[in-house]
């Protein structure tokens, strides 16, 4: 089996380190990674300046561009060969409900699964890497069992996986949920530059708002590893035919104007 890893936490970052040191003992890993903190960058690409690939002194690849482009020129040219599966994280940080939007772990993944192949994003709940070798070794065993499965080779999946910060053996068995909501963002952040500009900081994203039973931010509250199956197709099928009839109005209202 051979594995792609990224992140959007950058090459550096404890969580790819620890998903790279548990994978490499069941599969063949390289590593293509950001050089700086991507975060919250999700499926964008890098089209207006040029991209380089660089080695560190860690072995992994590091690309100034972003979680999804270095997964497009890995599969695209750099690595020379499919990987059976791409793998994002573990980012530091939930990636939960609207968060799957904007999450540049989610966007390597996805890029991964746009591509045809299977791909995995992994993210711990709390900031700050607490207990991150026992989220890798969940990571790991969620891939060996997908292996054993035989899902990896087969048609390709996105799964969104969020593991608690807790000591392996507290960490309870994995559930599949639906992703939450959360409220809005917090304010924007204002300050004054040395300069005397005022400055915009985006604030912090908003508490849940729907973490009922069945949603990711419950079943992790609880202590459980939460897997999500996502899509990619946007459309909003169950307002399709009332667009339809709408759009129809519109066509005739508009005809009457003129
Ligand atoms: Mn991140």
């Amino acid at each position: 089996m051979k594995i792609l890893i990224s992140n959007d936490d950058g090459f550096q970052a404890p969580g790819i380190v620890a998903l790279y040191e548990a994978l490499k003992t069941v599969a063949e890993v390289e590593v293509v990674a950001p050089e700086q903190n991507n975060s919250a960058k999700s499926n964008a690409l890098t089209l207006h300046s040029p991209l380089y690939v660089n080695r560190g002194a860690n072995g992994f690849r590091y690309v100034n561009g972003t979680p999804a482009d270095c997964v497009h020129i890995a599969l695209t040219g750099l690595l020379g060969y499919r990987p059976d599966l791409v793998v994002s994280g573990i980012n530091n940080g939930a990636n939960m409900g609207d968060d799957t939007i904007y999450s540049g772990t989610v966007g390597a993944a996805m890029e991964g699964y746009l591509f045809g192949v299977p791909a995995i994003a992994f993210s711990q709940i709390d900031k700050g890497w607490v207990h991150i070798d026992a989220a890798a070794l969940k990571a790991r065993e969620i891939v060996q069992q997908m292996a054993q499965q035989q899902l990896i080779g087969a048609a390709p999946w996105l799964l969104n996986v969020n593991i608690p910060n807790l000591p392996l053996e507290a960490i309870k068995p994995v559930k599949v949920c639906r992703l939450g909501r959360r409220h809005s963002a917090e304010s924007v952040i204002t300050q004054v530059s040395p300069r005397g500009e005022t400055m915009y900081w985006i604030g912090a994203a908003g508490p849940a708002k729907d973490e009922a039973e069945g949603t990711d931010f419950h079943a992790t509250a609880h202590g459980h590893v939460v897997m999500t199956p996502l899509k990619v197709d946007l459309t909003d099928h169950d307002h399709l035919r009332y667009w339809a009839q709408t759009a129809a109005h519109l066509g005739g209202a508009a005809q009457k104007a003129v």
